[in-house]
């Protein structure tokens, strides 16, 4: 269809031609509500394009089509290997159009040019890595009794739905398309709606790739309207959910609907340990690339950092000299920018809320805190740190989703611990020691789902992500991650003992 399409140049100058409808049995069809969503770009406040927005309606024909593909031959009787076949073209082509993809999250989303591939290196080795697994996924035969062979098969949950945040749009959709698909799902995907764009040209790659019609469909739309249908439809098995805390609360209610399988990746507040007898110049360069990459907008970020009070002054020291010198804010697409632009206004305004929150708490705002446009526009925030921070504070207990970290001190090795499970989440941790004892004794007691052991923010595909406490419920990623999208099915062959 014509209308559901446009020509765009980005700011780097690269063109594309966008398709801005639902994506649905491998075509791109309009909402039927005639909503849209408008793409700002935060570098500069001008709007890029706008989009399809699914209403409830389309939310059903999105999953009428995934649930027909599910029990269509062309995907349910494809061997494994196939699958992954299909997978792995799919990474290839991602790989083939990785500047265009790049270019688009940037623009939209405003994160560094470089860290944009750095994504999508991230999306195609996660696509791979579980097309790898595609035919390597089975069940047991289990020893009972000489009448009894028992065995056990693994079978897709079904019609999966998955929600996904804005932080990380093309990695967030990879984590969970790689092993729904893996395991022989399909999929209605829902985009944020901050960030609706670069899965739109990552869709043309699905049909390219062969997938048959159904099997992936992507609706970009609002989370109130699309979001909660997915999460309610009682023709939808499992939903995966990235986001915040307080959504997941919400979507957990409206999913209990027909209890579908649930799986959650929420907020964070992780902390960075930063014992006496550590290396300060490493932990203040990882306590920065764990805070301050993607403007402080990673689930795991590590923004709180607690440090022994024999090394505070010093690592207080490095750690602002670090941000002084490679922490540049500004145009993202600008091969020397470290920080770009905060997602919204909305994201903008609050972090700039908790900066006030801070010094009328009585912390010490250390550094930054200020906004920083580029030619009077865009959601730019100065790098932030408050020193002196209690763990009673507004400022060290929520996630703030910014470049903003607070740095508190502590004595002893038990309070370095109380003072790191004292929120209610428990996502990511590092620390810092040069003392093995010490540092595989405190990675046990810290209350997280991953631990960083004189690094911060170094996840890998490879290895199962997730939380404890209010940070979220199942992992992603690693062979962990395949358990989300599977159920085990028992099987007993009577062998003779006849009634
Ligand atoms: P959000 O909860 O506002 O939105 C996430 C998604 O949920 C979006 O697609 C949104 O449209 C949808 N949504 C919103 N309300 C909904 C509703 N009522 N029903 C159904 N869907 C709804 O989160 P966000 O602001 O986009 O993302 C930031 C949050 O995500 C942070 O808290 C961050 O820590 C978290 N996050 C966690 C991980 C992780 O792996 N643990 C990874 C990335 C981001």
């Amino acid at each position: 269809m014509a209308d559901l399409k446009v020509d765009l140049t980005a700011p780097n100058g690269k063109k594309v031609t966008l398709h801005t409808g639902l994506f649905i049995n491998n075509e791109f069809v309009k909402a039927s509500g005639g909503d849209k969503i408008t793409s700002i770009n935060p570098s500069n406040e001008k709007e890029i394009c706008s989009v399809e927005a699914a209403s409830a309606e389309d939310i059903d024909k999105a999953v009428a089509a995934a649930r027909k593909a599910l029990n269509h031959e062309s995907w349910r009787d494809i061997s494994a290997t196939e699958r992954g076949q299909l997978m792995f073209k799919l990474a290839d082509l991602a790989e083939q159009e990785k500047e265009i993809l790049a270019t688009i999250e940037t623009w939209d989303n405003g994160k560094p040019y470089g860290d944009a591939l750095g994504d999508l290196g991230e999306v195609i080795d996660c696509i791979r890595y579980y097309a790898g697994w595609a035919d390597k996924i089975y069940g047991q035969t289990i020893p009972t009794t000489a009448q009894k062979f028992a065995y056990t098969i693994k079978q897709p949950i079904g019609v999966c739905g998955q929600i996904i945040p804005w932080n990380y749009p093309l990695a967030m959709a990879a984590w969970k398309l790689g092993p729904a698909l893996a395991c022989g799902n399909t999929i209605v995907l829902k985009p944020a709606e901050q960030t609706p764009l670069s899965i739109l040209h990552f869709a043309t790659l699905i049909a390219k790739a062969g997938f048959p019609p159904g099997v992936v469909n992507i609706t970009n739309g609002y989370g109130r309207v699309a979001g909660q249908a997915l999460a309610g439809h009682l023709d939808v098995d499992k939903i995966a959910f990235t986001g915040s805390t307080a959504t997941a609360k919400h979507i957990t209610k409206t999913a209990s609907v027909n209890l579908k399988n649930i799986t959650l990746e929420t907020g964070g507040k992780s902390p960075l340990l930063v014992f006496g007898d550590a290396d300060i110049e490493q932990a203040a360069k990882w306590a920065h690339i764990g805070i301050m990459s993607n403007q402080g907008q990673i689930c795991t970020a590590t923004s709180r950092i607690l440090v022994h009070e024999s090394v505070y002054d010093d690592f207080v020291s490095q750690f602002r000299e670090i941000i002084k010198t490679t922490s540049k804010v500004g145009d993202p697409f600008a091969e020397d920018t470290f920080q770009g632009p905060q997602i919204t206004k909305e994201r903008y305004d609050a972090v700039l809320g908790f900066v006030e929150h801070g010094q009328s708490e009585g912390a010490t705002l250390a550094m930054g805190g200020k906004p920083c446009p580029l030619d009077g526009k865009g959601y730019f925030i100065e790098p932030t740190i408050f020193t002196n921070v209690k763990d009673t504070m507004k400022i060290y207990q929520e996630e703030i989703f910014g470049p903003f970290v607070v740095v508190a001190a502590f004595k002893t090795e038990d309070e370095a611990v109380r003072m790191a499970n004292s929120t209610t989440y428990g996502l990511g941790a590092a620390l810092f020691s040069q003392n093995l004892e010490l540092a595989h004794r405190v990675a046990a007691r810290i209350e997280a789902g991953m631990v960083w052991i004189n690094s911060s923010n170094d996840s890998d595909f490879r290895v199962p992500f997730g939380g404890v406490k209010q940070s979220g419920i199942g992992r992603e990623l690693g062979e962990a991650g395949l358990a989300a999208y599977s159920q085990t099915k028992a099987i007993h062959v009577n062998m003779g003992q006849k009634l």
